[in-house]
């Protein structure tokens, strides 16, 4: 379960923000400290830049201007690998000592490792890129081996007293029974929950056969997670898996994760590219908001039913009435 601690800062940030009035706020601030990585999975948007670009990085200096601009309560730090980076370590603690929770994104090959870097404290969380059982992680991931690594490094990191999680991204051809069967694994290999999401389309991505469209997203979440065992612990909000499985319906608040990289703040989302700014206020003011959602006439976010979308809606959801909230206290309790 998510520490008290951190449910109770990500709670009193949301209810405050919305006492203050302000429509558009930060939830987690998706911090891409670089775009390299070590492996090259068929879904990935993320890598497929030039050498040049791979290869630079944020500095950590950079990390914290961005943190503290944005003033979200939870720091992502996907990629790109975040473990190749020379100075994640000084990067993370920079993020403790603001009192962040930060969730290190990783495909744990690097991770048992790069553990010695670490102090385990509830500020940090090992968020383990899995896909599914062994052989449907290792085609996800075009590497055998990687499911085995993986689920070593996440043994030692809980041992050790490492925060641990899974992230998942699912695509078609995913099987309900084996997805179930993969989350009674993680399970029992002691996480403190699993992470869900349908992948999106990138364009750049190399496999483009294989993206959900909506209707193929709920279907296969109603499949997944009906019957949800007494045993299994997400790490996501009650209302975001109900509106994977089409129970529920939200508008996506791409400004609830902000992306932040090399080339400055991403407009409008973590998933797409619609240019850059330079400061998180330009971000807000200068996007033009109405271009992007599933209401929108974006043939980009038709299909998107993306977390780093849709989370902050559920949350959102949750403080912004009675009514929201109640839903997620009988969604928490399988009412
Ligand atoms: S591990 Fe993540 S960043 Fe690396 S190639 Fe796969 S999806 Fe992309
Ligand atoms: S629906 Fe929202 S999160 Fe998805 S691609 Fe469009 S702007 Fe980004």
């Amino acid at each position: 379960m998510v520490p008290i601690s951190q449910a109770w800062t990500v709670a009193s940030y949301v209810i405050s923000q919305k006492l203050k009035g302000r429509k558009r706020y930060p939830l987690v601030l998706m911090l891409e400290p670089l775009f390299r990585c070590n492996l090259a999975c068929a879904g990935c948007g993320k890598i497929q830049y030039p050498d040049h670009i791979l290869n630079k990085r944020l500095t950590p200096e950079q990390c914290f201007a961005a943190v503290e601009e944005c003033g979200a309560p939870m720091v992502s730090i996907p990629g790109g690998e975040p473990l190749i980076h020379p100075e994640i370590d000084k990067i993370v603690e920079g993020l403790v000592a603001r009192k962040k929770y930060i969730y290190l994104c990783t495909n744990a090959l690097l991770l048992k490792r790069k553990l010695d870097l670490f102090k385990p404290s509830t500020y940090l969380t090992f968020s383990v890129h899995m896909d599914g059982l062994r052989e449907d992680h290792d085609t996800a991931v075009c590497r055998d081996g990687t499911f085995d690594t993986a689920v070593e490094a996440i043994k030692e990191a809980v041992k050790r007293g490492f925060r641990v999680t899974t992230n998942t991204t699912l695509f078609s051809g995913a099987n309900p029974a084996h997805v179930r069967e993969f989350f009674d694994q993680m399970m029992d290999l002691g996480v403190e929950g699993m992470m869900l999401s349908p992948g999106y389309t990138y364009e750049k991505a190399p496999d483009q056969e294989n993206f959900l469209h909506r209707d193929q997203t709920k279907a296969l979440f109603k499949q997944i997670l009906q019957n949800p065992k007494k045993g299994w612990r997400f790490n996501l909000s009650p209302l975001f898996l109900k509106f994977l499985q089409g129970d529920l319906d939200f508008e996506c608040t791409p400004w609830g994760s902000p992306a932040y990289n090399i080339f400055g703040w991403q407009k409008p989302c973590y998933l797409l590219q619609d240019g850059y700014v330079n400061t998180f206020k330009e971000y807000l003011e200068l996007t033009d908001w109405d271009n992007y959602g599933n209401k929108s006439d974006n043939p980009k976010c038709q299909d998107c039913m993306v977390h780093c979308g849709f989370e902050p809606s559920a949350v959102d959801a949750t403080f912004g009435s009675m009514s929201g909230f109640l839903q997620t206290a009988k969604a928490t309790m399988g009412v």
